[in-house]
Formats: structure tokens, sequence, C-alpha cells
């Protein structure tokens, strides 16, 4: 019998998932909750899909299928981001249990230690592919209710107190959380008004009431959304409006987990990387309420259908 989410411990990953072929068997029971389902054809009739007896003499592996529809082989790991990975599953899988319970982040230098991977690049790739595949899933369904909005900048030296252009070595991260659900973060190439609004008008659904603080990019918000705003330059923080409360401490304290992330863990990251980071970052935020191993399996569940599209990183990213 396999654990519940609730049971998922490192413990538990380690005396349960210790070897390849229980880690294999894990990953297909997320992955094909009712039954294996052929993922180059699609196929789920069971009456169509057989399992290939292992015989380690002819270099048949444990878990491979053939799909009599396509006439195809597969395993579990096809069409994953752990496709053709050298790394051992259950490395794979105490890799996403550390990402995915780490509330500041984990660096790649901590996982290649903890999992006694070869090098740090390996590491570095597998806290990649992990955080690639959650970043897409995130982006479904709007944001609704009250919708908090805030920019902050990372990254770089701070040069005073500007806001926007005046702080060019920084990278602009909107963050949108919806009181109660969930959060997404965004990169945005330039701080104006209508980056400002693109981001808000993809993500939050007409009617909402979004809060922002005073900032003039906010001052022209579209007219689908009800839009309040709390001055902070005027020391006020929270006050209430028609029976809502206007304030943004929901998004602002995201940012300091954020940002107490990249300085404390990450220390620096580049531009190009910073959206893997921040979907790593706001999963961890939508499951906030969710215990450790559950946030791990919601986690998995991501990795599917997003190998192709993951280009191979080039040396010295972060
Ligand atoms: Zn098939």
């Amino acid at each position: 019998m396999l654990p519940t989410p609730v049971d998922l411990t490192l413990d538990e990953i380690q005396s349960r998932f210790g070897t390849d072929e229980k880690a294999r068997q894990y990953l297909e029971e997320i992955r094909w909750p009712n039954g294996v389902v052929c993922p180059h054809c699609k196929n789920a009739d069971h009456k169509r899909i057989w399992e290939i007896k292992e015989n380690p003499a002819k270099k048949i592996r444990a878990g491979l299928y053939h799909c009599a529809e396509c006439k195809k082989q597969f395993t579990v790991t096809v069409g994953t981001i752990f496709e053709d990975s050298h790394i051992p599953l259950r490395k794979w899988l105490v890799a996403w249990y550390l990402l995915c319970s780490s509330k500041k982040g984990i660096s790649s230098l901590q996982i290649q230690r903890m999992l006694g991977l070869g090098s740090y690049r390996t590491a570095l790739f597998m806290t990649h592919r992990i955080r690639y595949a959650l970043a897409h899933p995130a982006f479904s369904g709007m944001l609704k209710g009250v919708v908090e909005v805030d920019e902050t900048y990372v990254g770089g030296k701070s040069r005073g107190m500007g806001r926007g252009m005046h702080q060019p070595n920084k990278t602009c991260v909107v963050s949108l959380v919806e009181r109660g659900g969930n959060a997404r973060s965004l990169v945005l190439d330039r701080v104006t008004s209508e980056n400002l609004y693109g981001a808000i008008m993809d993500h939050v659904q007409d009617g909402s009431a979004v809060v922002t603080d005073d900032f003039l990019g906010y001052r022209n918000m579209p007219k689908i959304y009800k839009h309040k705003s709390v001055k902070h330059c005027a020391e006020e923080y929270v006050c209430r409006e028609k029976g809502m409360d206007v304030h943004t401490n929901n998004v602002e304290g995201k940012f300091s987990l954020l940002k107490r992330g990249i300085v404390g863990t990450f220390h620096q990251v580049s531009k190009k990387h910073l959206p893997l980071y921040l979907a790593e970052f706001d999963h961890r935020f939508n499951h906030r309420k969710d215990t450790d191993g559950a946030r791990t399996v919601s986690a998995l569940k991501c990795a599917e259908g997003k190998r192709l599209t993951l280009k191979p990183l080039k040396k010295g990213g972060k």
C-alpha cells in the first residue's frame, strides 16, 4: 500500500522509495492514478496495454510497457522531465521533496551535497528542470475576488530609492496574490502602466477588486476592476472601505520570503532564470497549507509533458 501524501516525510521517501524500482512504482501511481495511459497515443484501454517482463539478459528494464494501439513502448518517464536522465529516479524524488519543502528555497549546491551527486552541474540541471515543470501549470484559471498586486526589485545593486527606470541593475517582479487563494509572479521588462495592466488583465478575472499601493503606475486602472489603493507614503497601511480591508500585506509578505530566498539561498539569480525561481516560490506559496508531502505530490504532477520544450542549460547559468 502506498502512503498517502500526508505520510510522505523525508524519512518515508528514503525508507519506502529507497530503490529506483520503488520510486518508479510511486511515480506510476502519481502519473496514472486510474491505470496506465500510453503517453504516445493516449490509449487508456488496459486490455490494449501490457507490461513487458523484465529481462536483464535482453536489457529489458522493469516498468516497460507495450501499447497495442500505436505499437510503441514506453515507461512512466516518457514525456516527462525525467526522460533520458541518467540520474536515478530515487534521487529525483528526494530532490523534488527538498525543493517543495524548503520554505526559502534550497540551493543547488546543497542538493548536490545531500544527494551525493557527482557535480554541481547535475544538481543545477535537476533543480532547473523541477522549477521548469512548476512554471506552467500554475497559469490555469484566473485570480478573482480581492487580488493584491505589487512590484518589487531583485538582484543588482541598490541605487537610491527610486522606482522603475531609476534602478537599471535590478529586475522588476510583479506579484498578484488572490486573498485566500493563489499567487502568480512575473518578470516585467519595464515598469510601465501598460505592462502592469497587461499582467493584471492576463491573470485577474473581470469584476475583481484589485488592491495596490499608491504608485502612479496603477492610477488609471482599467475600469473592469474595482481598484483600491493604500497610501504607503502617508504611512497608511490598512484601511477599511465598504466592508473590505484595503492593504497589500499578503503580497508584501510573499515578497519578503522571495527576497530572503534570493539573498540567503540563491545569492544571485540571473534575469533569464528568475521566472523559474518565481514559479518555485509561487508553487510553495499556493500549496502553503499542504503538508510537505502533499506539496511534493502536487508538484510531481507537473512533471508531465515538459520535456520537449526544455532547452539545455548553458554553462555557468544559475
Ligand atoms: Zn499508444
